[in-house]
């Protein structure tokens, strides 16, 4: 628990290396490296996604790292994790669990004898309420029983400001660490966006893949070389404007919500959803880490404003320590929402601005007390309002593991969203690792209804305009409409619809 939030503000250390700080030139000097096979020390992340993963190796490498992202966890991995954890873990640990330990025991059998001397574990924690807060815990069992005791496990707390203990002597945890991640993140989000944009308009097969990878390898290089975010950002946006577009197809929108693991992953745990709602014919809108950064802090706002004026005994921190508090999580607030708006606007504004979580706690509130923490706590039933009272998306789905407590409570709320907005149309889904079928025949359900839905509104614009499908195709060849990266209005959920509505803006 936080300090703001009455407790310690660290979770427990890991049994390791607690040692005295070191000069970044000292950690440069340590860390430098050229290659992922030179000797010295690897730290090792994961569990989000490929766009992820390459942007936080090229953050992290500015700093001075050598980085490795785990490859993404698979049902191989669950069943290894279930194999070395408790009864009772959420997915997402016994998927990491799994990840982590394949990984580092395939080093130990190509011949690194003592994988506790060269990598660490980059993660994120928590002290709850959920079980989230039991993670770090279930990495140490699982290290302690395959032989692997002693790998660091550097914890990043989520609440726990931008000074951290990393746990790691030869690993810093300071303002640098997490405003070179928290850019990688963001820029991150922004490229599977716009790829997630343009891949069920693209005319060639792959074509959006090749300009992603394109990108990644960009956005990798500049940030290892703390490179112009614009110039960068110019160059993913030629690329992606090379890839031909027809977006007046109509395709359904399907915006993912639910667990933060769970929705995130490109993996078995959550049966690959992205990809396959694409081959299903969806547009698909994932969340992105950074609306998580912002949810987490204005929960810290929240708290600290609830509990201004408070004596110490009863929770409070004095006047002082609480204008500091919100005049720092304000700041920090105020540069994540300005950053990330400006490399969307550098991308053409085509992926969606970050919703504002007051509005989100607002819409949520008569459902869910936005006071109960724990998983997305409030977020998913404002996201849900959010997405069909801005017409978002024709479908929101929300997914969560088995036996996810948050999103279960938030589940039962939904009913009577749905009831409050009966044009809604939300599917909760539970992720387990098996029962695949199962899931996607309900999405496949839920997915009828939302083409209907997105042809519907598509006609309707095309009528209301009294255009016909042959000559807005052609418009908007003529008007530069047809680009990846060109600027669409946003009445409509659907892209086709949004189209029309731009020939005559
Ligand atoms: S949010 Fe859900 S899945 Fe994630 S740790 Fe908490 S209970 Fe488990």
């Amino acid at each position: 628990m936080p300090e703001y939030m009455g407790g310690s503000g660290r979770p427990p250390s890991p049994p390791t290396l607690r040692a005295p700080r070191h000069s970044r030139g000292a950690l440069r000097q340590r860390n430098s490296f050229a290659g992922p096979e030179q000797p010295g020390p690897v730290l090792l992340y994961g569990g989000l996604t490929r766009a992820h993963h390459a942007c936080i190796k090229g953050a992290l490498e500015s700093l001075g790292y050598r980085a490795e992202p785990l490859p993404v966890p698979d049902n191989r991995d669950l069943a290894l994790g279930r194999q070395y954890g408790n009864r009772g873990w959420c997915n997402p640990a016994y998927y990491t669990v799994g990840s982590l330990v394949r990984y580092l025991e395939a080093r130990r059998a190509a011949g690194e004898a003592r994988p506790a001397e060269r990598y660490a574990f980059l993660t994120v924690s928590s002290c709850g309420p959920c079980r989230f807060g039991m993670y770090a815990d279930a990495y140490r069992k699982a290290f302690r029983e395959t032989g692997l005791d002693g790998v660091p496990i550097v914890l990043i707390d989520q609440v726990g400001g931008l000074e951290q203990d990393a746990g790691a002597r030869w690993v810093r945890l300071d303002h640098r660490f997490f405003v070179r991640v928290v850019r990688a993140l963001m820029l991150a989000d922004l490229l599977n966006e716009l790829a997630a944009r343009t891949r069920p308009y693209e005319v060639r097969a792959g074509a959006t893949d090749q300009a992603l990878d394109g990108a990644l390898g960009l956005a990798e290089v500049a940030l290892s070389r703390r490179g112009p975010i614009g110039r960068l950002l110019r160059g993913v946006r030629d690329l992606f404007d090379q890839v031909a577009v027809d977006p007046l197809q109509v395709k359904p929108v399907v915006k993912v919500t639910g667990e933060f693991w769970a929705q995130t992953t490109e993996g078995d745990g959550n049966y690959r959803l992205r990809t396959w709602l694409e081959s299903e014919g969806a547009e698909v809108r994932m969340e992105p880490v950074t609306a998580w950064i912002d949810y987490l802090i204005w929960l810290g706002l929240d708290y600290v404003r609830a509990r201004a004026g408070l004596r110490p005994r009863e929770g409070g921190v004095g006047l002082a320590r609480t204008v500091g508090l919100v005049v720092g999580l304000r700041l920090a607030q105020t540069l994540v929402r300005t950053a990330y708006a400006r490399y969307r606007r550098l991308l053409g504004a085509r992926p969606d601005p970050l919703p504002p979580q007051h509005l989100l706690a607002r819409y949520a509130r008569p459902y869910y007390c936005p006071d109960l923490r724990g998983g997305e706590g409030h977020a998913e039933v404002g996201k849900h309002i959010h997405a069909f009272a801005h017409r978002q998306a024709h479908l929101v789905l929300s997914v969560k593991p088995f036996g996810c407590m948050p999103s279960t409570m938030s589940d039962g709320t939904q009913y009577k969203v749905m009831e409050d907005y009966p044009g809604s149309l939300f599917l909760p889904v539970e992720t387990t690792g098996d029962g695949e079928a199962s899931v996607k025949s309900r999405i496949q359900m839920a997915l009828f209804e939302a083409r209907a839905r997105a042809r519907q509104e598509f006609e309707a614009v095309l009528a209301a305009r009294g255009i016909a499908l042959a000559e807005a195709r052609r418009l908007a060849a003529r008007r530069g409409l047809a680009r990846a990266t060109a600027r669409l209005p946003r009445r409509w959920a659907g892209t086709a619809a949004n189209v029309v509505e731009a020939l005559h803006a």
